[in-house]
């Protein structure tokens, strides 16, 4: 039997706010990523926000490939930028660990998934920008915060023929969306793959790659229910295990 491949998933940090250790630390994914992987025959891995060099260069050694999770708003201070008055709560140490486990992941070859906060993070750190509010994009009309379940698909994205993600999916698909943010620039090595049909950029992909991809939607919230959705964690863990053959 070949063995089967690992999936690190980068986690992110919960601040309590009550109780007995109120502002206290825990670390997390939520559980969607792991189904996800699960279901497309990978094995999790949670890799936990670190500042240690060291610690992130062994895990990514350890895994076969990435998923970028989606949560807190991106410090706009990575791109340039002041904060605006409508930027969400920030976390600078998941911001400086999730850039230098990008950049050892995609110098590693091993293919990577950003969802949301990741593929914003993906852009950022190879030198594009983002919208810090969807309100700043002009002829923005579609909403891109759903009031509905997470597994609900609400908005049409259209993908570019010729990428991955068209590959995946087809011409066109409905999408879940829970995001104030945006790609404004695109980093350059990178180009844009899907489109919601208000011209908000929906997903991403680095040419010359095996597989480096965005997706602004969350496809592990709808993977359970929605088949094409899963396909993308399925493809995930079919490149990895290619990669893996040297
Ligand atoms: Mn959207």
């Amino acid at each position: 039997m070949s063995k089967k491949p690992i999936i690190g998933i980068s986690g992110s940090l919960m601040y309590d706010q009550g109780g007995m250790f109120p502002g206290y630390e825990r670390a997390y994914v939520n559980n969607d990523y792991i189904e996800a992987v699960l279901r497309a025959g990978g094995i999790p891995l949670i890799i936990p926000v670190t500042d240690s060099e060291d610690a992130i260069q062994a895990q990514v050694n350890l895994v076969d490939g990435f998923i970028f999770s989606g949560g807190y708003d991106v410090d706009p201070e990575l791109y340039g930028e002041e904060p605006s008055q409508k930027l969400g709560d920030i976390c600078p140490k998941r911001d400086q660990f999730d850039a230098a486990l990008i950049r050892a992941a995609v110098a590693s070859g091993k293919p990577v998934l950003g969802i949301c906060r990741g593929m914003q993070m993906l852009n950022v750190v190879f030198g594009g920008s983002l919208y810090q509010d969807l309100s700043f994009i002009e002829g923005c009309t579609i909403k891109h915060v759903q009031g509905q379940l997470p597994s609900t698909p609400t908005h049409m994205v259209d993908l570019e023929p010729g990428s991955l993600l068209h590959d995946i999916l087809g011409d066109a698909v409905r999408a879940n969306s829970f995001h104030h943010l945006a790609v404004k620039k695109v980093a350059s090595g990178f180009r844009v793959t899907a489109l919601s049909r208000d011209s908000v950029i929906e997903g991403i992909e680095m040419t010359g790659k095996a597989f480096v991809v965005g997706t602004q939607w969350h496809p592990e919230m709808m993977g359970a229910e929605h088949s094409n959705m899963q396909a993308i964690f399925n493809r995930l863990i079919a490149v990895s295990i290619l990669s893996g053959v040297k």
